[in-house]
């Protein structure tokens, strides 16, 4: 037992340079989210919650297919380590099922989650979850969630779900209003799908980014195996492409706020890498005028209305956050946290 335990220790300093294994990962994916969405909501709300966060990164977002991404290839590359082409879900570029973070999580029997502000069904949260190519439709996006064994569904899409609530709720309790959210308490799995398609902006949300992060921790930290939880700032990206620079700074503060829950309960565990970064940058977005003072920001601006190639900023607290310093590429982000998944002790 006690070779055992120090050939674990070698394969473990080996790969992580002495870098503590975490039992829990949460994952926090601002989608377009580049330093410059960041730097607005900085000066809006004086002082981040992810400035609480000791390690700074830049992350490379490129697609095996395309210099700019889309949100579905970096997912990819976020769950998997791998490379594939825009418009891709969990496989690689010649059609290949690539193994995911949600997949090497359960080989540990750990739980997993999702906890967006968008429809599950959207790209983000289910790169994580589904693999398939090309632009499915929503209802096989639905079905293929449905059937997986991820054990917190948080976000919108209701109305694509309603023909699979019953087989849902044969796994789990499955709120449909905020109501019903608040009294769910701490089943060991749940669901949340709490608008018809996609929730509204961040000041119309009953519901906040924060809230979910809250409820979803609550419930996949009674796992003693530990878990792996990703929450997405889904509408910041759907700002920028309209060039709404008002509402990617609330969109900013509504991510900032629930990651300051994750990094919360991050602080008081010990056990929990917390890792905050983004897909791509959207809108190449630029904060042209404002006050620190005053806390406001007056003028932004746009280059475009698309996704761009730009690096975006990563984050990180908590055991093993070291190996995020520096620059990497978003796949070196996926395989760090698969090799602590596999290295972690059951
Ligand atoms: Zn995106």
């Amino acid at each position: 037992m006690k070779k055992l335990l120090l050939a674990f220790v070698l394969f473990a300093s080996a790969v992580f340079a002495g870098e503590t294994v975490p039992k829990n990962i949460i994952l926090f994916i601002g989608d377009g989210m580049g330093l410059s969405q960041v730097s607005a909501g900085k000066i809006a709300k004086g002082k981040l919650e992810m400035e609480r966060c000791p390690v700074t990164g830049l992350v490379s977002t490129w697609s095996s297919s395309s210099l700019v991404t889309d949100s579905a290839a970096a997912a990819t590359a976020l769950a998997t380590g791998s490379k594939t082409g825009n418009g891709t879900l969990g496989l690689s570029p010649d059609g290949q099922r690539l193994k995911n973070v949600f997949e090497y999580a359960k080989e540990k029997k750990k739980s997993t989650g999702v906890a967006v502000v968008c429809s599950l069904t959207h790209a983000t949260p289910v790169g994580f979850i589904v693999h398939a190519t090309g632009r499915k439709l929503d209802a096989e996006i639905a079905e293929q969630i449905a059937a997986s064994d991820v054990d917190v569904l948080f976000g919108g899409g209701r109305d694509v779900f309603q023909s699979r609530l019953s087989e849902l709720r044969k796994k789990m309790p499955v709120a449909l209003t905020t109501e019903e959210f608040r009294k769910l308490g701490a089943p060991g799995k749940a669901a949340a799908l709490l608008y018809p398609v996609h929730p509204p902006l961040a000041a119309e949300r009953e519901v906040s980014l924060k809230e979910l992060t809250q409820k979803a921790i609550e419930i996949l930290s009674q796992n003693t195996n530990g878990f792996f939880l990703m929450v997405e700032g889904s509408q910041i990206d759907w700002v920028a492409h309209k060039n709404d620079g008002t509402n990617t700074v609330s969109e900013v503060i509504d991510f900032d706020n629930a990651i300051g829950a994750g990094l919360d309960f991050a602080a008081k565990n010990g056990e929990t890498l917390v890792i905050i970064t983004a897909d791509h940058e959207t809108g190449g977005f630029a904060v042209l005028d404002g006050s620190v003072e005053n806390k406001t920001v007056n003028k932004t601006g746009f280059v475009c209305g698309a996704h761009t190639a730009t690096l975006v900023p990563l984050f990180a607290f908590g055991p093993g956050s070291g190996v995020f310093g520096g620059v990497h590429d978003n796949t070196d982000v996926g395989k760090a946290m698969i090799r602590f998944i596999q290295a972690s002790e059951q």
